[in-house]
Parts: C-alpha cells; structure tokens; sequence
C-alpha cells in the first residue's frame, strides 16, 4: 500500500488545523515541523479566551481583522510558552504567509517554508525569506481521502441513475437528475 508523503501528511494536518479558526476572514492553519516531528500547529483565532470572530463578527480595521492571532504566529507563540526551539524548525502553512508572519517566522529561525496556497504572496515577504537563506516551496495539498470518497459517491449515484432509467423513469427528470449529480461530484 502507498503511504502519503511526509509533505502530504503535515500539510494534511494544518488543513486540520485550519477547519479550527474562529476568524473566517481566512481560515488558515500552520503546523511546526522538527526532524519529521511535529512541534506545534496553530490557527487563525482570537486570544485565549476572548470573543470569537464567528461570534461577535471581525473587528476591521483598515481592512484587517485585528482580534486575529494569526496560524504561524500561534504556533510560534506555542512553542515560546512551552520553551520548544524553533532554530532550523520547518512550517507547513495552507496558505503564504503575511509579511507579519513571514517576519516572525525568519526571526524565530524556521528553515523552510512549505504553503499549499498562494494568499496575496507580497514581495517584501519574497525578498526577506530570499535574503535570510529561508527555503519557500509551494505543496499543492491534494485531500486524497476526499478524492477517493468523491469517487466513490459518484459511482453510486451513476449506478442509481442507470437503473431509473432502466425502471422506465422520465428523460427530462433523469436530465435534471444527472445535472444535479454533475454538480455534486465535479
Ligand atoms: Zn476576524
Ligand atoms: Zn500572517
């Protein structure tokens, strides 16, 4: 049997992550890697405690929403109140990182920069991961258990369809029925 990859697996879990934010400006997550472990995670959210976005609604500011912690941030901050290195330490993040967040992670000294998704990817960001010798791949995320499952569900609903039609049922309602299957699994 196929394993996923090692790059696969963490990006998976900050996905994971990422269905945990509070702030749905931009549901992000971020997991810390260290010699193929995992250090830390962390998500969009509020401060420990506080009122969520999801709640009370964002609090913008200049188009920001400042009640956010944002992912990489909150899994550095976990490693700083657990005393965990991040010197050399790899970050899997869905999406590219601000250039808050990308200045924060060249001082903490994170290595490598592994993003599934291009998020408005600034120059500045660019040129300080350049100049301070921090790797930046790109890691498309494919949700292979998703894709299978889609499968799966699609192949069921064809077998259904196929034995309406052999029931005699209606070309119009199967037309309208195939489309919204289409739909569904494309
Ligand atoms: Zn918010
Ligand atoms: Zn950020």
């Amino acid at each position: 049997m196929e394993r996923i990859s090692w790059d696969q697996y963490f990006m998976a879990q900050s996905h994971l992550l990422a269905l945990r934010s509070t702030c749905t400006r931009l549901m992000v997550g971020a997991t810390i890697v260290r010699e193929k472990r995992i250090i830390a995670g962390g998500y969009n959210g509020s401060v420990t405690g506080g009122a969520h976005c999801i709640d009370e609604g964002c609090y913008v500011v200049d188009n920001h929403c400042i009640r956010t912690v944002h992912a990489e941030i909150n899994a550095l901050l976990q490693c700083a109140k657990f005393g965990v290195p991040t010197n050399g330490a790899e970050i899997y993040v869905t999406h590219f990182p601000c250039v808050h967040c990308s200045k924060a992670l060249i001082q903490a000294g994170i290595k490598t920069v592994y993003y599934a998704e291009d998020y408005k990817n600034h120059p500045y960001a660019i040129d300080m991961f350049a100049e301070a010798g921090v790797t930046v791949v790109q890691v498309p995320y494919h949700n292979l258990y998703n894709e299978q499952e889609q499968l799966q569900k699609k192949a069921f609903a064809t077998g259904l369809l196929e034995r309406l039609k052999q029931a005699g049922a209606d070309e119009e309602e199967l037309q309208r029925l195939q489309a919204e299957a289409d739909k569904l699994f494309s």
